[in-house]
């Protein structure tokens, strides 16, 4: 099999909408660009008509391919299986609602052509996002850029092209819990950014609400930095001097002045104060044993339900096929048991 040029994956979760649409933007540009390419739509268990129209899309144009997860896995699992399954000398991620524009694709193509292996899309202003999203995210990048043991590159999102080299070493990474923005930068090779405006979302919502955000920033730092555990320890420190100190100045105090009692209070409030400090660490020690838990179980990534596009339809003849073959046989042996003997 000849291996297109360039693989455009999408990850497309209740997406239904915005297939036709993006198709229909993403085909011109990519005409006019390379001679062979795939469009590889990942459907991360939507649960509205996602996978039917991009099987309709499928049937329509042989270069559109589709894969269906049982289940809603996470968009950074979809860009996992979406590089397992492309066969392209190069990958583009772009989101399926039209945010991304898909004519930055043929600047992307250019500077890969000229030679770097990695062509990221970077945002230049956040203001699609509602004003308390966006003062979270430059939280969490503030703290990566103190804390985290690879610098990310400002406003670099998931839009980007990845050269057969990137995939490949993207692919070798097999983490759970995986913070894609991290992983580029930590894969290294040529890279450069090249600076877009986000558009308006076409149809739908996004599909982060800050639970998923939330997981998200703790993943990304819990996997690039072991800060949190860390902390731990300094507080500790911090907090053992000061219980010195302290029991330094109850001994002259004792002995200047004599025994006093009461101190009732302040008992009350320093136990249950450490003991909150105390299990508030506790909690992080566990965040980070359940990741470790999560990656020894070593359970596959994901799980695809269904394929569709060219390359499989001929399999999913065949395993027709075979199906009603063991059938035809099932029922013959059916009926040579119950031949009555003689
Ligand atoms: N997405 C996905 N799985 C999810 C959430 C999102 O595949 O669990 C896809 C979604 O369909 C879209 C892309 O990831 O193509 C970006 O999602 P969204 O537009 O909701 O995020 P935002 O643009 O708000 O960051
Ligand atoms: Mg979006």
């Amino acid at each position: 099999m000849q291996h297109p040029d360039l693989s455009i994956v999408v990850p497309a979760f209740n997406e239904g909408e915005n297939i036709e649409a993006l198709v229909a933007r993403l085909v011109p540009v990519l005409e006019g660009l390379v001679e062979r390419f795939e469009i590889l739509f990942i459907d991360d268990g939507s649960q509205d008509d996602t996978f039917a129209r991009i099987s309709r899309a499928a049937r329509a144009d042989p270069r559109i391919r589709g894969l269906a997860f049982s289940r809603n896995f996470g968009k950074e699992i979809a860009i996992a299986a979406g590089l397992d399954h492309a066969h392209g000398r190069a990958v583009i991620l772009i989101d399926a609602d039209l945010q991304h524009p898909p004519e930055m694709i043929a600047v992307f193509v250019e500077k890969w052509r000229e030679g770097y292996d990695m062509v990221f899309g970077q945002r230049i202003d956040r203001s699609a996002d509602g004003p308390v999203r966006r003062w979270f995210t430059e939280l969490f990048y503030r703290l990566f850029a103190r804390f985290g043991e690879t610098p990310l590159p400002p406003g670099a999102g998931d839009f980007r092209l990845m050269d057969r080299k990137v995939v490949d070493a993207m692919r070798r990474l097999g983490e759970r819990a995986r913070f894609s923005k991290g992983l580029y930068a930590w894969v290294g090779f040529r890279s450069i950014g090249v600076p877009f405006e986000v558009g308006e979302r076409l149809h739908g919502q996004s599909k982060w609400n800050y639970r998923k955000l939330t997981r998200f920033a703790f993943d990304g730092l819990s996997s690039f930095s072991t800060l949190p555990l860390k902390l731990a320890t300094y507080l500790g420190l911090v907090i053992s001097l000061i219980a010195f100190a302290y029991a330094l100045l109850i001994v002259a105090r004792t002995l200047l002045l004599g025994v006093d009692v009461p101190g009732f209070p302040s008992l009350i409030v320093s136990v249950m104060l450490f003991s909150g400090i105390q299990l508030v660490f506790l909690g992080v020690i566990g965040e980070y044993v359940g990741r470790i838990f999560a990656e020894v179980k070593r359970r596959p990534l994901y799980i695809v339900a269904e394929e569709v596009g060219s390359r499989h339809a001929g399999e999913a003849v065949v395993r027709e096929a075979e199906a009603i073959e063991r059938r035809e046989r099932a029922g013959e042996q059916r009926r040579g048991r119950n031949m009555p003997a003689g």
